[in-house]
């Protein structure tokens, strides 16, 4: 097999966890961070050590210059980029609409859905000989998260559609574009948006009463990016324990 995946903002949470799956799988991975170095350099150690193939490379995935830096890396180190997970995301503090600054909407778009479309973008240029992609969501997408996160909710919406848009259009250069819609799951992401707590909290009102870890969603992942899910585009699995 030589399969050769990118994970943006794969060195820790739900990045992170699909790196080593993916590994484990027998891909060759690009580890993609903004800022994590450390973080990203230990876990191409992780997978070095278990006998499997990754590098790490930095880039900001809203920088069109860093998207295309990152593929070019990925193609020189470990060979032309057969798989791709648009996982970096940014999630900050609860806020009414009526609050938020142009700034910050600014960035959770850039981050949240050029990061995306940059990747995606980069990824189908390239993928001449097929390949497959996955985009992670958010359940917010589709509950629009009031009261807390409508701009990272809308964002997440813009993801959804690029998901299905991009799917219909390259579905005949056998790529598959699919996305995953993770509920509350148990990453930093929370901490970084100012609750750290915020999956316990919640848990009671998700029907399966817990949050998710990581690697549920990294087998989502997994699974859409396998020939297992051949017949599978433009499809979206949530992960979200009934919510
Ligand atoms: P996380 O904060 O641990 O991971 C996100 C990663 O993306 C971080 O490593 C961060 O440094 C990186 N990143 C942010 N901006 C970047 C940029 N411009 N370029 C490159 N990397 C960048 O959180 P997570 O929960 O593992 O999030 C992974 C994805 O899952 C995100 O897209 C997030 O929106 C989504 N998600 C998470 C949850 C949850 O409850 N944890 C729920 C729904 C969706």
């Amino acid at each position: 097999m030589n399969n050769i995946v990118i994970v943006t903002g794969g060195s820790r949470g739900i990045g992170a966890a699909t790196s080593l799956l993916l590994a484990r799988q027998g891909y060759k991975v690009c580890i993609n961070y903004r800022s994590q170095s450390e973080q990203a350099e230990a876990l191409v150690a992780d997978i070095v050590a278990m006998s499997g193939e990754a590098i790490s490379c930095q880039a900001d995935v809203a920088q069109e210059a860093d998207v295309i830096r990152l593929f070019d890396q990925t193609e020189t180190q470990l060979g032309a980029v057969t798989h791709l997970v648009n996982n970096a995301g940014i999630l900050f503090r609860q806020s009414r609409v009526q609050d938020l600054d142009v700034a910050r909407i600014q960035q959770v778009l850039m981050t949240n859905v050029v990061g995306c479309f940059l990747c995606c973008r980069e990824a189908v240029r390239r993928m001449t000989n097929g390949g497959a992609i996955v985009n992670v969501s958010s359940v917010a997408s589709r509950t629009g998260s009031p009261n807390e996160y409508v701009d990272y909710a809308a964002s997440k919406g813009a993801v959804d559609t690029l998901t299905t848009g991009l799917s219909l259009e390259v579905a005949d250069q056998n790529i598959r574009v699919n996305g995953v819609r993770p509920g509350l799951i148990y990453t930093d992401i929370h901490a970084d948006g100012g609750e750290p707590g915020r999956v316990d909290r919640l848990a009671p009102m998700i029907p399966m009463k817990r949050g998710g870890t990581p690697e549920e969603v990294a087998n989502a992942i997994a699974w859409l990016l396998s020939d297992e899910a051949s017949y599978a585009t433009g499809t979206f699995i949530d992960l979200a324990g009934g919510r």
